[in-house]
């Protein structure tokens, strides 16, 4: 889990430092979008399962946590059309 969260942010810093240098294409922000997030969700899951029970009551913050982050697949666009915004880059498709 650190492992991940070490590379997410290299993956995340570096697409802020594009963006700041307005060299963010939107390509490059959709493969950022749906891997960060789903990254995202795995971890939490893992955090659940590690507090067993207790992870899934809303009483406890990893199980807040974990129902917040569902939704970060869906909006800001859903991952769905992110994969499909880069599929359209790597097959040259319009
Ligand atoms: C809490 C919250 C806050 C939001 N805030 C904002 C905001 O501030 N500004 C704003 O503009 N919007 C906002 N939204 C809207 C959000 O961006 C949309 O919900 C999101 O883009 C998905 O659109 P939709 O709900 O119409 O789902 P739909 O487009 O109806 O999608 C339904 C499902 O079909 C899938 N799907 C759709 N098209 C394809 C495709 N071509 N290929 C494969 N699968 C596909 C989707 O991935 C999804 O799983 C917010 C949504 C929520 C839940």
């Amino acid at each position: 889990m650190a492992t991940t969260v070490d590379v997410m942010w290299a993956y995340i810093d570096r697409a802020m430092l594009l963006y700041k240098d307005r060299k963010l294409t939107p390509e490059e922000a959709a493969k950022v979008k749906f891997w960060a997030t789903e990254r995202e969700w795995e971890l939490l899951d893992l955090g659940v399962q590690l507090h067993g029970g207790y992870g899934y009551m809303l009483e406890y913050p990893i199980a807040r946590a974990w129902t917040d982050a569902r939704v970060h697949r869906i909006y800001g666009g859903t991952n769905e059309v992110m994969r499909e915004i880069v599929a359209r880059q790597v097959t040259g498709r319009k």
